[in-house]
Parts: structure tokens; C-alpha cells; sequence
């Protein structure tokens, strides 16, 4: 069988760690067809927008997308490439997996956890209201005729939407997410004790989808209680479910406790297709200088090989991920315990390391 699948370079290091996660995923052998797509800044100048139609096409037809970080150009106005991939595709489900390797750096050890943010509700909704404008003086009034709340008029106002139907279907697929990948318990983070209608709605959603996975264990845990009891003991926790801004917060304080952005990855996914991609951003410092880290793409790679339904091959690319890095050899700058050390390869040395290692595995 022989997949197709979108890749976007993307912007800075982008092409460099997408090209070793290209490499990586053909030595596993399995057979892709890479539409090989751009987005960012160099076409921005081109055509005027940092996402072109096309790419969207493709997405959309394939239906799956390997993707490099794109930078985010400051005060210009283009709408966020990501924002549009999202809505494009309505990929409903932020996925971060966050696992030690033995090797990274980091202030714990044996933590995996994985992270399922909802992705397009919640205070991202977009339902704003500026300080001073006459709609937010009309939404002020409102406020005041229709429930006697009085808000300071110098106030601005961010909406924090939750649905029963976009709740159920975040923890659905977080429970059906923990069957297949073999985990034991989901945790559904929230703060219904204050916002009873909103992350109350979120919690009273989840207690009745887990009474439908039995064989998955459940529990709820409050926001701030979740954030201590991480730092505290993150071996307890499995999958976590969370409304959009939690989550938010909660993947980077999990992509820390593993040892940072250069070895999370990430997925975004929805029914109709999926966009994988690390979490780090363009890094343009290192752009060009074949330095950077190559493993979150590879990673957001191996989610991307189980997503197509090759979980052997995806197993075998992060075996030889986690034994380059517990090895120390021939690995980037920023997995050597001295980031100077001169023994420290490149972005294509590393990848050309993993494949050795899946080669000697096969
Ligand atoms: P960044 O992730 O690019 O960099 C943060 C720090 O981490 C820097 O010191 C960088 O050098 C280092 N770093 C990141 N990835 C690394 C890697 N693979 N190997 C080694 N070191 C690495 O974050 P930033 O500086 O805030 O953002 C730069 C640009 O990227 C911005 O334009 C931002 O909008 C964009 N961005 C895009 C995405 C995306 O497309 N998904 C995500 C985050 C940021």
C-alpha cells in the first residue's frame, strides 16, 4: 500500500527537521507519496499569503500532512497558517504525547503522559469584546438589563464557550484515543467548582462518556490541584483530557517535565484528516545551519505512522529514536550534557543515526 501524504517544510529549521522525519519514516519502509507543499514566509512574498490554496487542496485530500513549524510574521495581518490548517480540516483534537527518553535532560525520569487538548472552543473561541468600543458598551448594557451584573465600563471581555457536543467529543476521543494505544486511565481537568456552566458542562459531558469505557479507568482532577500534583508526581497520570486553555498550558508544563521543545511532538486531528508537527517553533537562528534538533519531527512522524495504521513500523523509528538518545553519541548540541560539546552532530548526522539504528533493528 502506498500512502499519500501532504508535507509542508515550513519556515527556519522546518525544511531541515521535516527532511530527517522524510528520511526516517522511508526507512521504515513503509511506501509514501509525499505532496510536498509550501507555506510561510518565502511564499507569503510570492503570492501575497502564507497559505496558499493549494496547500489547503492537498490536505484535504490526503487527508493526513506532515508539517514544519512556519513563523509567524509580526504585524503584517496574515491570518495564523495553523488557525486555517485547523479550520480547514476542523482538527478538534490537540494530541502531545510527553515521554522521557532516556538520555534527554530533565528534572524527572519515567514520566509518560499524554496530553488531549480541545481545540476550538473555550476562551479561544475568538468572542472578544475590546475595552471602549460601542459593542462592548452595547454587550456591557446587555449584561446589566438581563442579569444585573454590573462590569466596570473601562472593561475588555473574552467568551468562554463549552458545549456538551464538542465536550463529548474531546473525551471520546481521548477514551477511544487510551484504547488504542494501550493506556490504562483518562483524567478530565477542569474548574467546575467556579465556572459551574462552562467547565461544569465539561465534567458532568466526561462522567457520562467514561461510563461508557468501563475497561478505562477514570478520574477528574481540578486545574491548579492537576498543575501541582505534575510537578509533584506525573508518574500518576496517563492521558489527561482538558477544554481548550488548560490544555493549553498543561502540554508545555508536561513538554517540560520531559525535557523541552526539542523532543515534543504534536498532532492535531479532526474526523476528516490529521496535521502532524512539532511542537517547537521556526528557531530561525539556527535556520540553514543543519544544528537543530531533528527529534520532534521524527517523533510527530512516528505519531503520524500510527495514525496510517503502521504502529509496527512507528514502534520500530522510536526504538531507534530512544536508543540514539540514551547512546549520547550522535546526537544535536542540545542533548549533550554541555551544549559546546564539540562531539555534538548535526540536524542530518542525528537522522542518519536513527536510521542506522532501525536498519540494525530490522
Ligand atoms: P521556537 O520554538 O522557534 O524557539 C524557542 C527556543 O528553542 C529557541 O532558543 C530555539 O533556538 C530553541 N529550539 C526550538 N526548536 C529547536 C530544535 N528543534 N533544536 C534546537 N533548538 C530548538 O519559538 P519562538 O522563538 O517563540 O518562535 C519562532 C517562530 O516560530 C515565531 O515566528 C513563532 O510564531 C513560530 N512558531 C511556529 C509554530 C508552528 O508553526 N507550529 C509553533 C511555535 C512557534
Amino acid at each position: 500500500m502506498v500512502y499519500r501524504v501532504t508535507l509542508i517544510p515550513g519556515d527556519g529549521i522546518g525544511p531541515e527537521v521535516t527532511e530527517a522525519a522524510r528520511r526516517c519514516v522511508e526507512a521504515t519502509g513503509v511506501r509514501i507519496e509525499w505532496e510536498v507543499v509550501e507555506a510561510g514566509e518565502k511564499v507569503a512574498e510570492e503570492k501575497g499569503t502564507p497559505l496558499p490554496e493549494e496547500v489547503l487542496e492537498s490536505v484535504r485530500r490526503t487527508g493526513v500532512a506532515l508539517k514544519g513549524p512556519i513563523t509567524t510574521p509580526v504585524g503584517k495581518g496574515f491570518r495564523s497558517v495553523n488557525v486555517a490548517l485547523r479550520q480547514a480540516l476542523d482538527l478538534y483534537a490537540n494530541v502531545r504525547p510527553c515521554r522521557w527518553y532516556r538520555g534527554v535532560r530533565s528534572r524527572y525520569e519515567g514520566v509518560d503522559l499524554v496530553v488531549i487538548r480541545e481545540n476550538t472552543e473555550d476562551l479561544y473561541a475568538g468572542v472578544e469584546f475590546e475595552r471602549g468600543r460601542e459593542d462592548t458598551r452595547q454587550f456591557l448594557e446587555f449584561l446589566r438589563k438581563l442579569r444585573g451584573v454590573s462590569l466596570r465600563e473601562d472593561s475588555g471581555v473574552s467568551l468562554k464557550p463549552i458545549s456538551a457536543w464538542a465536550s463529548e467529543r474531546i473525551v471520546r476521543f481521548a477514551f477511544e484515543y487510551a484504547r488504542r494505544n494501550g493506556r490504562r486511565k483518562v483524567t478530565a481537568v477542569h474548574k467546575a467548582n467556579i465556572l459551574k456552566f462552562s467547565d461544569g458542562l465539561f465534567l458532568e459531558t466526561a462522567r457520562r462518556v467514561a461510563s461508557e469505557y468501563p475497561d478505562i479507568e477514570f478520574e477528574d482532577r481540578i486545574v491548579d490541584n492537576m498543575s501541582m500534583q505534575l510537578v509533584q508526581k506525573p508518574e500518576l497520570y496517563d492521558v489527561l483530557v482538558c477544554p481548550n486553555l488548560y490544555g493549553d498550558i498543561l502540554s508545555d508544563l508536561c513538554a517540560g517535565l520531559v525535557g523541552g521543545l526539542g523532543v515534543a511532538p504534536s498532532a492535531n486531528v479532526g474526523e476528516r484528516g490529521a496535521v502532524f508537527e512539532p511542537v517547537h517553533g521556526s528557531a530561525p537562528k539556527h535556520a540553514g545551519k543543519n544544528r537543530a534538533n531533528p527529534t520532534a519531527a521524527i517523533l510527530s512522524a512516528v505519531m503520524m505512522l500510527r495514525h496510517l495504521g503502521e504502529a509496527e513500523a512507528a514502534s520500530r523509528l522510536e526504538g531507534a529514536v530512544a536508543r540514539v538518545i540514551a547512546e549520547g553519541k550522535r546526537v544535536t548540541y542540545d542533548l549533550k550534557p554541555d551544549p559546546s560539546d564539540p562531539s555534538a552532530v548535526g540536524t542530518r548526522e542525528m537522522a542518519d543515526a536513527i536510521i542506522e539504528a532501525l536498519e540494525r533493528s530490522a
